[in-house]
This record gives C-alpha cells, structure tokens and sequence, in this order.
C-alpha cells in the first residue's frame, strides 16, 4: 500500500531544496508549480497572487498558457479563484465549469480541464492568493491531496510574504500585503501619532517550515502541549483568578481547547504531511481563523480570539519566543496594536517610545485606555481587524481625533499628517508658552485651574501643564490596574510617592469610588441590574469598613506632616460622610496611640454627584470643608441618562438651563456658607463649558492636564463680570428659547475669547 503521507512529504522536501537555491524569483515560482503539478499527477499547476487593487493576478502556471502569466486575471470574488480568495475556503470540484462561479479566461486555455482543486494561501487568516491545480478527468481530489496542497500554499505564503515577489510585480500595481488601509474606529483619546506597528502579541513568524524527521516533531508538539496545559492550569489555581468572573471564562475556554483532540489531530496531520510542529501549529491556526473570521455570533468570535491566544502561546512554546526578543527590536515611535490588552500590560512598554494604541476592542471606561489617556498617547477603540492587516515593522498613522489608523500610508497622506502634527505641535507650543501666567481673567479675578490625576504617569504632567495642583486625585486607578487587591503599605508608598512628586502643590486624594463601571478583577460584588445605582463607592466603603480604614490609614500615615485632603465619592445624604469621619477619628486615633507622626492639617471634603445633595445643601455645606461637583455623575443622575451610553450620553446638553441653573445653586450655597467649591467633571475641560462655569461663580475647576493651556488661554480673555450678568439674565429669564450655548458661543465671538 502506498504511504500516503509519502507524497507530500517528498515534494516539500524538493520545495525547501528549490526555497533555498539562488533562483530568481520568476523561476523560482516556475519551478515550484512545475514540482506540485508533477507531485500530485497534476495535468495544472497555477498561482494567482492578490494585489493592492484586489485583483487576482496569475503569477505562475505549469500547463495553462504560459503567455498569460501576469495578464491573467480576476477580481476578489470572481470566478472560482476570486471565491476562494474572497471566503479563504478550498473548493474541490469535478467539474469546475458547472460551478455558478466558474468564469472563462480565454487567454488560459483552461476549458479542457474538468477537475479543479483551489486553496486559499492564507497568513494570519487573511488571504494573500490562491493555488490551484486541475487535471482533464473528472475526478474529485481526495482528502489528503487537499491537505496536502494546503500545506504547500504555506510555502508560497512565505514566499509572498518576504516580499520576493515585488522584483515581477509590474511597475505601478502593488501586492496585497503592503496595500496602505484605513480602519474606521472610535477616537478614545485625541492626538495624532506616527510611527511603527508593535503587535501587542507578536505573530511568531515561522521560518523552519519543512521537517527532518516526523517522529521528532510529533514529540515536540506533544511536549509544547504538554507545558500548556500544566501553565493553563496553574493560572486557574492561581489566587486572583479563584473566584468566578469573565477571566476564570477564557481560562476555562483555554482549557477546553488545549485538551480538544480535533485540534490536536488536525496539527499531528500537518506534521505528517512534512511540517514542523510550529508550521502545523500556524498552518491549523491560519486555517481555523480563517474559517472562524466571518463569524457574526459575537460570542463565537470571541472564543475564536480565544483560540487564536492559545496558538499564540503554542507557537511560543515551540519556537522559544521571549519578549525579550521583542524588546531589543523595540522602534523609537511605537504604536502598538492589540486585540485587548490589560493596563499593567501597557506600563510594561517603554513609555518615551510609546505614540500610540490601537485597540481591536475597548471602550472609553477601559482601564487600559484610561491609563493610556494619562499616558497622553492616541487611542483609537474598535477598529476591527487591525492586528491581523499589520506586521510588526509596519508605518502607520493613529488619529485619535477622527478615531482612524492608516496602515502603510501612501506618501500624500503621510505628508498632510506631518502638516497636522506640526500645526499641533505649534499650538501645544503656545500652551506651554502660557505655562507660567497667572491665571487671572481679564477683569483680575484669580481662577485656580487643577488637574485631574489616578497614576503615577500622570504626575509629570503637573509641571509640564502649570496645573496649581491636583483636584481630583483618582484613587481606584491603582485598584484597577492591579491584579490583586493592593495591601495597606503599597498604598501609603504610592500615596507618599504622589505627594512627593507634587512636591507641596495641594493633592486632593479622593477614597476608592469603584463599582458602577469601575470593575476592579478581584473585588466583585453581586451582578447588578443597574450598576450605576448599584453598590458603588462610599456605599461599598461603608459596608466595607476594613477596606476604607486601611485606606484611610494609608492617606493618614503617607501625609504625616503635611497637610492631607480628602473627598468622598457618590455621597447621597450628610450622614455618611459623618459616618466616614468617625472611622477617620478612629484612625487618627490609633495611629497617634502608637506613636505616628500626623498630618498637620486635614481637609475633609465630598462630591457632589447625587441630586438627593441639592435638598440638603445647607447641611452639606456645614458638615465639609470643601465640596468637589462631580459633573460627569450629577449630570447622569439629574438628567436619567446613562454616561458610557452612546445613544443617549450625548442627548442633553451639560450647558442647557436645567443643569447650569443647579450648578449656580451650588455655588450660591457654597458662597454663602464661605464653603470652597470646585469642579472636576470633564466640563470643566473644554474651554466654552469651562467659561460658562466661571460665569455662574465658580473659581476652581480641575480637569485633565492636557486642557489646562486651552482654558488658560480662554480665561486670560474673559471679562467674567461681564458674562455673569449676561448668562445670569439668560438663567433668569423664564421665556427665552434661545438654547443657552448659542448664548456662550457668541458672547465668546464678540469678545475675542479663545475657544
Ligand atoms: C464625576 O463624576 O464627574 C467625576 C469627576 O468622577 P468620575 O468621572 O471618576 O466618576
Ligand atoms: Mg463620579
């Protein structure tokens, strides 16, 4: 009996003897078509290669015409090729002509030949041409002639991909691989960067495809599996993964599949057909996604994300990939690319390279792109397919603002973008220029403009953007980048190294505001119907009292001999924040028992975030020493609309009258008990909603760092007196439709206020 795995076997032997002669890369296609077509009793052999325009150009053929090499050709989607390259699926036909796709090229001489056997050549699960044979007969090619023509397309994959092929590309036309694309996804974080793709999780790029001996890689597979599954197992026994939760999921979904004998079955196959174990882990990989890509079930396209993880981790196994590896080619302007990535991940990178993050996934509440924002690099979310249309090494432009990312960008676009970041670069300059201005309005009214911080990142930025200190001081950040809970000492050194670094500017440290959307992996409460409304920040603290005694123990021992301020989140009614300030006197108490040096003065403060406050604002006032309105909360709650809810985030307007008018009793209420008043919500970041809340009296807002300069500039132009009775009148006035940011927008025209 025949071996049947002697065929294939033989012919990649002779085509890694053909890879490795000094041949030119026509005959070098020549003669690898000559070699399958002879192999497998094929009367034609032929290789259509897919170019930039998405045309199928037939690069080489042994028996159809030889004159057509090169002119040839059919569209994504045409004819049988054009289908197999547009499905990344094989087509085995007996008779090709009777096929509803199958289209005549007169010039091929192809219409005797009846039996046609067609695969994709995929990399990375996208299709780079096809390769065909067909005999006269008909005859239908059996199972393990598809396989083993499917493990030859991966030698021309390579081929393709080494971009060998660019010497017989004609002059003018570009192949698939290096066609510049633009991917359409959601701006998370403005700015514009250039610079080179990082893939997140580099595709190892398997160069030895062709086995010595079958026995030894067979082995090599099962010893690779082997690790894994002990490493996915030791994962799950770990102790921040014990509890249930969306990570335990794609564990367990890791689990399942390193133990699937298809899986195992289809890559020893591969091997037996002459392939090393890390090609027949790349090649089932390619052909899986492949398969998996078109899938709509979003929770089917997340388990293949899954899969395509573990193949990754396989195929480090066997080839011995270490990051290190990666880093020694790290390139100066980075933009990494990745399906998701967790937070620490991100920090790992070094950050002066750093220009950029694409996201595959994501949302604007992503740990990972909060941590970015305070990075102050681009994001862009949701831009589908990226990791798998970029190599490592490619250039690529990330524009944050229009939410797009242009791989392999022709020269016209990279100019036009060179022009955008200068002139960005141009006015980031007369920022900086304002830096050390003081921010006095034009009228002399002293404005004290604040910056919102969470990490360390963040801190340079204090100095860099002339904030007078930082007003919302983000604690949960360093909860949530963290995979386990941080003990009691990591938070009094992180807090001691914050107020080092600011160095005796005032930080006001708010205590832990997670839940709603704050997820923190290792403190998960019950599902919640309505998180937002749910067990949340002071709630939780509060029932909770061991977390926010060690916090508070924290703040108190990193101050000592400073002064400390310290706000609550999600306050609903003054009773808790007394019940806060006795677990504070508690702490105060012990520590000064036992010998520990404290604070010199301590500020106490709340957010103002829940309505139920404003009938309570009298109370409120007496009870704090300052209170921060957190804007982004209050307008969510006065307004019953949900803040990561696109569809109805946007529906009202921060500067309409409702929510402006309960911003001016605020600050009345403030004023009247001399009771400092701030604010820290996005609003007070962009210079038009920033002016509107000077007008209605209030005289600290605190906002990202990067909003400082634009709301300098605007403040040093405003007559604030002259706005108030003008915006105080519109308040005032109880038949006036004219919407009130039209109000704002032309008093800031007539007055030559920069917005
Ligand atoms: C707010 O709600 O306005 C606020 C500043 O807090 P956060 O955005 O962290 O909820
Ligand atoms: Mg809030």
């Amino acid at each position: 009996m025949r071996d049947l795995s002697a065929g294939p076997r033989v012919l990649l032997k002779r085509l890694r003897e053909l890879m490795a002669e000094p041949l030119e890369p026509q005959e070098r296609l020549d003669q690898i078509v000559r070699q399958i077509a002879s192999n497998m009793v094929a009367e034609v052999c032929s290789v259509y290669v897919l170019r930039a325009d998405s045309v199928l150009e037939l690069y080489a053929t042994e028996g159809l015409n030889k004159d057509a090499v090169h002119l040839a050709q059919l569209k994504m989607g045409q004819g049988l090729v054009g289908t197999i390259a547009a499905s990344a699926q094989s087509l085995n036909l007996s008779d090709a002509q009777a096929h509803p796709a199958f289209r005549y090229l007169p010039e091929t001489g192809e219409e005797i030949y009846h039996s046609f056997l067609g695969v994709p050549i995929l990399r990375a699960g996208r299709s780079l041409g096809v390769l065909v044979v067909q005999n006269k007969a008909q005859r239908n090619y059996r199972e393990e002639e598809l396989e083993a023509l499917e493990t030859t397309a991966m030698v021309l994959a390579e081929i393709i991909a080494t971009g060998e092929l660019k010497k017989i590309t004609r002059p003018g036309l570009e192949l698939d691989l290096t066609r510049a694309v633009t991917i359409d996804g959601d701006g998370y974080n403005e700015g514009i960067g250039l610079g080179y793709v990082v893939l997140h999780e580099p595709r190892i790029v398997v160069t030895n495809l062709l086995n010595e001996d079958t026995e030894t890689e067979i082995r090599r597979l099962a010893d690779a599996l082997g690790s894994l599954r002990i490493s996915i197992d030791d994962m799950l026994s770990r102790r921040e993964v014990s509890m249930e939760g969306e990570h335990r999921e794609v564990l367990e979904t890791y689990r399942m599949f390193a133990h699937d004998q298809g899986w195992v079955r289809r890559m020893e196959e591969a091997i037996h057909n002459g392939l090393t174990a890390e090609a027949a882990v790349e090649k089932v990989q390619s052909d899986t996604k492949a398969r998996m890509i078109r899938l709509m079930d979003p929770y089917l396209r997340e388990r293949m994300h899954d899969f395509d993880d573990l193949a990754n981790r396989l195929l480090r196994q066997l080839t011995g990939f270490s990051s290190q590896s990666q880093a020694e080619g790290f390139p100066a302007d980075a933009i990494i690319f990745a399906r998701a990535m967790g937070a620490a991940e991100l920090l790992d990178y070094p950050r002066t390279n750093l220009r950029g993050l694409v996201l595959e996934e994501g949302a604007v509440t992503s740990h990972v792109v909060i941590v970015a924002r305070a990075m102050g690099i681009a994001v862009v979310g949701q831009a589908a397919g990226a990791v798998a249309l970029a190599e490592n090494g490619d250039p690529v432009i990330i524009d944050g603002d229009d939410g797009q990312v242009h791989v392999r960008p022709m020269a016209d676009l990279q100019k036009a973008y060179e022009e955008k970041v200068k002139l960005r670069a141009r006015r980031q300059e007369q920022f900086r220029a304002l830096r050390d201005v003081e921010p006095l309005t034009k009228d002399g009214k002293r404005i004290m403009l604040q910056m919102n911080a969470g990490l360390l990142v963040d801190l340079p930025q204090l100095a860099e953007s002339g904030a007078q200190g930082i007003g919302l001081f983000r604690t949960e950040l360093q909860f949530m980048i963290s995979s386990t809970m941080p003990k009691g000492e990591e938070q009094e050194a992180f807090y001691r190294s914050v107020l080092r670094q600011a160095g005796g500017r005032p930080v006001t440290f708010r205590t832990l505001d997670i839940g709603g959307d704050k997820v923190v992996s290792y403190f998960r409460g019950h599902e919640e119907e309505n998180p937002a409304l749910g067990w949340r920040a002071i709630r939780l603290s509060l029932d909770r009292p061991g977390l926010l005694r060690t916090q508070l123990r924290a703040l108190l021992k990193a101050a000592a001999g400073a002064e400390l301020k310290m706000m609550l989140p999600m306050v609903t009614e003054v009773a808790e924040i007394r019940a806060v300030r006795e677990l504070m006197q508690k702490e105060v108490q012990h520590l000064s028992k036992f010998g520990h040096p404290l604070p010199k003065k301590l500020q106490f403060g709340a957010m103002l975030e829940v309505p139920a406050l404003l009938w309570q604002l009298e109370e409120l006032m007496e009870e704090v020493d300052f209170v921060s309105v957190g804007s982004n909360d209050l307008f969510q709650f006065t307004m019953a609309v949900d803040r990561g809810n696109a569809r109805v985030a946007d529906r009202f307007d921060v500067l309409g009258r409702p929510f402006l008018r309960i911003l001016r009793d605020i600050v009345r209420a403030a004023d009247k008990h001399e009771t400092p008043v701030t604010l820290c919500g996005e609003m007070a970041g962009r210079p038009l909603s920033a002016m509107a809340l000077l007008g209605i009296g209030f005289r600290s807002i605190s906002m990202s760092p990067t909003a400082i300069g634009p709301v300098k500039a605007m403040l040093l132009g405003l007559d604030v007196d002259q706005l108030s009775r003008d915006l105080n009148a519109a308040l005032d006035d109880h038949h006036s439709h004219l919407p009130l940011r039209d109000i704002l927008v032309g008093f800031a025209e007539d007055n030559n206020i920069p917005l």
